[in-house]
């Protein structure tokens, strides 16, 4: 598994505006969405192309376009649809499927509550939307579920990483494992609470993106 964390002033400056407990809903969700779209161009830096021909006012030319079958965009529940339209932006033709996890906050473990995904993932490159990669159960999980139908390969895009989050996914995905699997995210933090939550982290990302419900 191949973790990469974005390592640019930009995504630096907004990441700390995001981690800012005066940030409110509507600026989070903007830098969110921000960030996502700057993130996305990294993980979506081996997505199959296939070769074309475009015709310029002045003659014709090679070029290339998406591949198909085409890429299908998975936002985790219920924060993860917070970050869909920063990566639609960079990838407006991909599919989107949803998964619904929430994890129990007293054993941490996630379940599934909601599933909507093409029973076949065959040569398809997949990308999970989650902003907190914490114990990792959420992405294992969501993962297992792509893998399972064959995706091509499996690439997640959080907002910030534990390093127990990565550790659990890279032992669940290990580096002979037969598709490729990433994770690109714009932080790695420095450890979980007891709560599970990231340290010094951002809070809740589903709360702060759509309020305390
Ligand atoms: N989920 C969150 O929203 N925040 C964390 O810090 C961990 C999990």
């Amino acid at each position: 598994m191949r973790t990469l964390v974005a390592d640019h002033p930009l995504i630096a400056h907004k990441l700390t505006m995001l981690r800012d407990e005066r940030t409110e809903t509507p600026v989070f969700r903007s830098l969110t969405d921000e960030l996502v779209t700057l993130l996305a161009y990294e993980a979506t830096r081996h997505i199959r192309v296939e070769p074309t021909s475009v015709r310029t006012p002045l003659t014709l030319t090679a070029g290339v376009k998406l591949a198909r079958p085409i890429p299908l965009v998975v936002p985790v529940l219920r924060a993860g649809i917070g970050m869909l339209d920063g990566m639609a932006r960079l990838l407006p033709k991909a599919d989107v499927g949803f998964v619904g996890l929430a994890r129990n906050e007293q054993t941490l473990v996630a379940s599934t509550y909601a599933t909507r995904l093409p029973d076949d993932l065959a040569g398809r490159d997949a990308f999970v939307l989650d902003p907190m990669l914490a114990t990792g159960g959420t992405l294992e999980a969501a993962f297992g579920m792509l893998a399972s139908r064959g995706a091509a390969s499996l690439t997640a895009i959080c907002l910030l990483a534990a390093p127990e989050g990565i550790e659990r996914v890279h032992a669940a995905f290990p580096d002979d494992y037969p598709v490729p699997v990433t994770v690109v995210t714009a932080g790695l933090d420095e450890r979980l609470n007891e709560r599970g939550y990231i340290m010094p982290g951002l809070g809740d990302a589903g709360d702060r993106l759509f309020g305390t419900i």
